[in-house]
């Protein structure tokens, strides 16, 4: 299924990038410190219920903001920081991001 496997590469990249933020920033004893943890599992939750299924763009590129004004700033600082590095620990991850990203979304 299109959809599914959209949506689960997309959680795996957000996954990614925010465990190498938080360990970078906030050197959690765990793979994730607290409020990361929140964060991964807030942005999980919208991926979950993104209107746009499988057409779904990266949310970078996403025309309905979903997240709220709090998280949203988050993810943005996490994606600031994790996404150029990205292309060294992750590099597939990071260029099939990338290309996403200049891609118009679709209505
Ligand atoms: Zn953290």
């Amino acid at each position: 299924m299109a959809a599914k496997n959209s949506l689960h590469r997309e959680r795996d990249t957000i996954e990614k990038m925010i465990r190498l933020y938080c360990r970078s920033k906030h050197h959690p004893e765990q793979a994730l410190c607290r409020e990361c943890r929140d964060l991964f599992s807030y942005a999980s939750e919208r991926l979950g219920k993104c209107r746009f299924g499988s057409k779904k763009p990266t949310c970078g590129q996403c025309t309905v903001h979903c997240y709220k004004p709090a998280m949203r700033e988050k993810v943005r600082m996490v994606m600031r920081y994790a996404g150029p590095r990205m292309i060294f620990t992750h590099p597939v991850d990071a260029i099939r991001h990338l290309i996403q990203t200049r891609r118009p979304p679709a209505q």
